[in-house]
């Protein structure tokens, strides 16, 4: 019990919320991207590793603010591009800008990335996870926690704050993870299979939740995902690459399809009657997004057929109506 007592103790900071962090201290939602940002620019990218050529020619631009979603059979080259955008990798040859900046250390500088896997520290709870990127950025405990505490709020994690990662369910963890991606306050946001490792009803809330958020958030976005209907839901544009080496053999632009009041707003109890879910149900039903959604399978498939020419590829992912089979998820 006492154990339980520190927990709640360290859960929740002795300023929230009854003494608010002030709207200058909060992790700003509303001043990383301005009109004047370049966006991301890859031009020529080439990689290879030894005799493997990961990636080629691959030429893409994401808009300031907009979210690019890329999908691509396993091992073409996606989390190779997305180590290059931030700077964990260099390329073979081409030109790569984030934000205007060309090195290494400053394309890191501008990306947060949330991986498949949570990562979550499992000694530390909702709260101290939360607070790393903060912490790595040198703010206190106490003063971390303040700042992150309104983020928790709004996930709907607060109550869950002084819990440790195991006592989560896996949407919850993920929730988590991604609200340590939003903590750092990065202007670019490089989510690798977020969802990838979550059943398929979790995977489908957290998705609306998503969308939700990302709507309300002044971020650019590289989502990559096997996943079309997922990256049709959450991006405003698709880019389909081929198997390795990779190439963007087609981009798609993602209209709105609807522009009701949820939309945007919270993920569930909008006040209009429409919950995300209804939202969700009715897009996917929209002949419009299943025009769109044959059209990038269609393009995949093709995409798929000069690297699958032989023998029936046991490795290769297989899509069913453009949701990511277990098998095809690696
Ligand atoms: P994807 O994310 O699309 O599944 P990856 O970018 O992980 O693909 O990998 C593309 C190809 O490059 C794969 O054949 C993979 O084995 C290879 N590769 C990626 N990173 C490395 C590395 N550090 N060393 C050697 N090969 C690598």
């Amino acid at each position: 019990m006492v154990g339980r007592r520190r927990r709640t103790a360290e859960a929740r900071p002795s300023s929230a919320p009854s003494d608010p962090v002030p709207p200058s201290d909060l992790v700003s939602l509303s001043d990383l991207v301005s009109p004047s940002d370049p966006g991301i620019e890859l031009a020529g990218i080439r990689r290879g590793f030894g005799d493997t050529l990961a990636v080629a020619d691959v030429d893409l631009r994401v808009e300031p603010g907009s979210r690019l979603g890329i999908v691509g059979p396993s091992g073409c080259g996606k989390s190779t591009l997305l180590s290059i955008v931030c700077g964990l990798d260099e390329p073979d040859a081409g030109r790569i800008s984030v934000l205007g900046a060309t090195t290494a250390p400053g394309r890191l500088a501008h990306c947060a990335w949330m991986p498949q896997q949570d990562l979550l520290l499992p000694w530390r709870s909702v709260l101290a996870n939360a607070r790393i990127p903060l912490e790595n950025q040198g703010r206190g405990r106490e003063e971390a926690s303040r700042e992150v505490w309104p983020l928790l709020e709004r996930f709907g994690l607060a109550d869950f704050a002084g819990h440790r990662p195991a006592a989560l369910s896996g949407g919850m963890r993920q929730r988590v993870s991604f609200l340590r991606t939003l903590a750092a306050g990065k202007p670019v946001l490089l989510l690798d299979e977020p969802f990838g490792a979550l059943d398929a009803i979790t995977r489908a809330d957290l998705q609306d939740w998503l969308r939700s958020t990302l709507v309300g958030e002044p971020r650019t976005v590289l989502l990559v995902t096997h996943d079309v209907e997922e990256a049709l839901l959450l991006c405003d544009r698709v880019a389909v690459m081929s198997a390795r080496p990779g190439r963007i053999v087609s981009t798609f632009d993602v209209p709105t399809f609807d522009s009701g009041p949820t939309v945007g707003g919270p993920a569930v109890g909008a006040g209009n009657g429409r919950t995300a879910g209804s939202v969700r149900r009715a897009r996917l039903a929209d002949p419009r997004f299943i025009a769109l959604r044959d059209a990038v399978l269609a393009s995949l498939e093709r995409a798929r057929e000069p690297e699958a020419p032989e023998a029936p590829d046991q490795d290769a992912p297989r899509f069913r109506g453009g949701v990511a089979t277990p098998e095809s998820v690696r």
